[in-house]
């Protein structure tokens, strides 16, 4: 699928200029009582937001007001003035933000006196409340601001010594990048990385204590934005600026076109299901000033296939100064991804581009837009729409069929940068807290990604024609709707491994298919926690699977079959209460069940028979 981020960062115009503005002047450079005569060229006056050289007075103002990204922003250079031979302290002011980390560097320190070694001299440092200057090193000035504000940096010589004309120097700020891992290899693939995620300026990003799957936690609360506002572009509205500069050779920003109804749907379906799972919460702006801008272009003239992209997106913090990413489809009407129904190459594709729009990138080496890809990435067992719907690549379960939701590690890696939703759910009809249903149609693929942590929904398998294996363990892939056995050899789509539960979700309630097709739903470790799954619509032929992970090596003779719930022998690790339709696991095997939890309750269709063949014994 021809996708892309935009992942070019714009640049910002605080470069200085390597333009001559005056000739070249000779200075002399006295280091460590050595004497050496050396031809500098004077350089370039200070560009730059605020920037201004202040004459003789050696003093300047450098503003680093911007916010969002302003990433590794370097000013360069102020020639104070070449004829100036007699300052004694150079003094820089610069608007720092609290949390970067600074560089202060001058590569043209010249001092000199007029009689011996050349004079020492310092650099300090005064933020905005500090009383008194404290001292940087002037070989690596570096610190971290403490706060907000103007600073004011000062280099000094020893009494006696003069600085030359001839002086820059360059204050480099570098916003705190995220972690260098997650703390796993598989999320690392999924983030851009660096400053591209939603947050505050300067922010700090550290670990929190919420776990999104094992060996991951969140960041901390204040590590990333929760608010958010998303735009409709109009055509009136649209950045023209931005088109022509930022979104390459488009040329035709008039055909600038707002999303159909359709697409909007999409999008707004993706960020409600993203403030499901995560804790980001969106508003639409309706006056066109939203953080996201979505819109649709001509894209025909791009590379990426017959028709160009189908879309577009910047990565968060492209634009600092204006704090909004840009997502755009490809307007020609090609067809293919004209249609934004679910199920579609349009719906997963606004999906996908809101993926960079929040900060993930592609898992694999490649980008629809031909620039370098950004590794690390996934292995080629995982690098496919199975578990990543920022993948390019299909496997055997995702042959032919489009993702109606983000996947495992896209969930997982929204989680990481802006919080596990503790209370939410992607289940639809949760009516004041009764619970909903995640259902399913006879007639549509499905390849989408389930996510409860209310332990109130239930995924309903009324209406399937098909068996499905439903695993009710977090992480795992189910099998809704098998429409032919499971086979890696066959490339097309099969119902297998279609529908993931993401980590740490806590869905316990199946409800199962009537059909004459056999369910098997593989049994949560939620017993452990008190809860227990809860099984509906049991048929004689379906089956209810017991992981050796959880239960340990079990089989048919440790099933306990009886009406009273109470076992009968050592054996007995499983009790069914065929009355009440209550399953205990007896761990201790004392035969009393005085160790007993109440690991699942079923309620089966009349006529059916709970046997020991209703249980399997699975890895
Ligand atoms: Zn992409």
């Amino acid at each position: 699928m021809p996708v892309a981020a935009l992942t070019s960062t714009p640049s910002l115009a605080l470069r200085s200029t390597q333009a001559v503005l005056a000739p070249p002047v000779k200075v002399v450079r006295m280091v460590n009582g050595l004497t050496k005569s050396v031809t500098v060229q004077p350089p370039a006056a200070p560009k730059g937001a605020g920037a201004s050289a202040q004459g003789t007075a050696a003093a300047l103002t450098f503003n680093m007001g911007f916010v969002g990204y302003d990433h590794k922003a370097t000013f360069a250079a102020a020639e104070l003035n070449p004829a100036d031979q007699d300052m004694s302290t150079v003094t820089i002011k610069a608007h720092l933000i609290k949390g970067f980390r600074y560089t202060a560097a001058s590569s043209y320190l010249y001092a000199y006196q007029s009689k011996g070694s050349a004079p020492a001299a310092s650099l300090s440092l005064k933020g905005p409340s500090d009383t008194k200057a404290t001292a940087l090193s002037l070989k690596s000035g570096t610190f971290t601001a403490k706060e907000t504000g103007d600073h004011t940096f000062t280099w000094s010589v020893a009494k006696g010594g003069k600085f030359t004309g001839a002086f820059d120097a360059t204050i480099q700020g570098t916003e705190p990048p995220l972690p260098k891992t997650t703390g796993s290899t598989s999320l690392d693939a999924m983030l851009q990385r660096d400053v591209a995620w939603w947050h505050a300026q300067g922010t700090t990003p550290s670990v929190g204590s919420t776990q999104v799957m094992p060996g991951v936690w969140a960041l901390s609360p204040g590590s990333a934005r929760q608010q958010l506002s998303y735009s409709f572009t109009t055509a009136s509205q649209a950045p023209t600026a931005i088109l022509k500069n930022d979104f390459p050779s488009i040329g035709k920003d008039k055909q600038f076109a707002e999303m159909d109804t359709n697409q909007k749907a999409a999008a707004r379906a993706a960020l409600a299901y993203i403030s499901s799972v995560t804790n980001l919460n969106f508003t639409e702006a309706t006056d066109g000033s939203g953080n996201i801008q979505l819109g649709t272009y001509d894209m025909s003239a791009r590379a990426g296939g017959a028709y160009g992209l189908d879309g577009i997106s910047n990565l968060p913090a492209s634009y600092p100064l204006t704090d909004k990413v840009y997502t755009f489809l490809n307007a020609r009407p090609s067809g293919y991804v004209g249609d934004s129904t679910a199920g579609t190459v349009g719906w997963s594709e606004i999906w996908h581009e809101l993926g960079h729009a929040l900060g993930l990138k592609h898992p694999g080496n490649y980008d629809a837009s031909g620039s370098a890809a950004t590794g690390p990435f996934l292995p080629s067992a995982t690098d496919n729409q199975q578990y990543s719907l920022m993948s390019y690549k299909s496997n055997a379960y995702t042959e032919g069929v489009n993702n109606l939701s983000y996947m495992l590690y896209d969930v997982a890696a929204l989680q990481y940068l802006y919080g596990v939703n503790a209370a939410g759910s992607t289940a639809a009809g949760d009516v004041a807290g009764a619970g909903g249903q995640f259902s399913f149609s006879d007639s549509t693929s499905v390849l989408s990604t389930l996510y409860s942590a209310t332990g109130r929904d239930t995924i309903d398998l009324a209406g399937l024609s098909k068996g499905s294996t439903v695993n009710l363990n977090a992480g795992t892939f189910s099998s809704i709707n098998m429409l032919s056995a499971d086979s890696k050899a066959v490339r097309q789509y099969s119902g297998n491994k279609n529908v993931a539960l993401a980590y740490g979700s806590k869905i316990n309630k199946v409800s199962l298919g009537t059909a004459v097709a056999a369910d098997t739903v593989v049994l949560n470790g939620a017993f452990k926690q008190g809860a227990f799954n809860d099984i509906n619509n049991l048929q004689s032929c379906d089956r209810i699977a017991l992981s050796k992970s959880l239960f340990g090596s079990l089989t048919a003779k440790n099933i306990d079959l009886g009406t009273s719930g109470t076992a009968r022998s050592k054996d007995s690790r499983i009790v069914v209460n065929q009355s009440t339709g209550d399953i205990y696991y007896d761990a201790d095997g004392s035969g009393s069940r005085c160790a007993a939890v109440k690991i699942a309750a079923y309620r089966a269709v009349a006529g059916a028979a709970v046997s020991s063949n209703t249980f399997a014994f699975v890895a």
